[in-house]
């Protein structure tokens, strides 16, 4: 399951690099909209999926699209409180991948990459008009920032839904050095500081952080300018000007 929800994402994620704004949004659908939800699923009530995973109309049961809204977010809210570190709470994962009601939602941009000519409202296509995959990106697309301010989010997110499905179902340890999740929460911290200035739920971890640089040990701490250096160049600076790469975590 976690291997189809990668395939997806890793192209995602390559066709993003290369400028296919439209590509790099449908391909989320599959891994956001179905595979998290069984993963989560999984990680909810294991007992209960491989019940209804054994059952003689599994399909049914399982088909995410048979689900009710308030039983989505039932899953996600209890895959949720099993994980370690929270990001955005479980109504909030909801309406990122499944409302189409909502302006931070996915399918803002899936409505329009998945189709030629949408009818659904908020996203009617104009008439005269098709949506035809976008032009290449620049810092100043918002689709394009978009794409990198909430899929960290979900990726840390989904992340830590299939360490906890190793650890509570499979009662194995998957060991990630203490220091990679400690810059996944950095990064993610910066991102949501620009993009969600209310939303700071590691803002603590964030004001106390130290940075240590690899060349003269000197610790660096997390101020503004900081912020600004790993925004745009994912490297941090000591006193000394010694340049250190944000995701060097060896
Ligand atoms: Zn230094």
């Amino acid at each position: 399951m976690f291997s189809d929800y990668w395939q997806f994402l890793d192209s995602s994620l390559t066709s993003i690099s290369n400028g296919f704004i439209d590509v790099a949004y449908s391909l989320l659908r599959r891994p956001l909209k179905d595979d998290l939800l069984i993963l989560e699923s999984i990680l909810a009530n294991y007992n209960d999926f491989i019940y209804k995973f054994s059952s003689k109309n599994s399909a049914e049961l399982l088909a995410i699209d048979r689900l009710r809204p308030e039983e989505k977010i039932l899953i996600i809210e209890k895959a949720v409180n099993k994980i370690e570190l929270k990001t955005f709470d479980a109504k909030t994962i909801y309406e990122f991948r499944y409302s189409k009601s909502n302006a931070i939602g996915f399918e803002n941009k899936w409505q329009p990459a998945s189709h030629l000519f949408t009818l659904c409202k908020g996203y009617k296509t104009e008439d005269g008009s098709i949506n035809i995959a976008g032009p290449s990106i620049n810092d100043e697309n918002s689709d394009y920032k978009y794409y990198y301010s909430i899929l960290p989010n979900i990726l840390f997110y989904s992340f830590q839904v299939v360490t906890s499905i190793y650890k509570e179902i499979f009662e194995k340890e998957y060991n990630v050095p203490e220091m990679v999740i400690e810059r996944i929460i950095e990064g993610i911290t910066i991102i949501n500081n620009t993009i969600y200035p209310e939303y700071k739920p590691y803002d603590e971890f964030n004001k106390n952080y130290i940075f240590k640089c690899k060349y003269c040990s000197e610790e660096v701490k997390y101020k503004k300018n900081i912020e600004k250096q790993i925004l745009t160049s994912a490297t941090f600076k000591c006193s000394n000007q010694h340049i250190n790469d944000f995701f060097e975590t060896d």
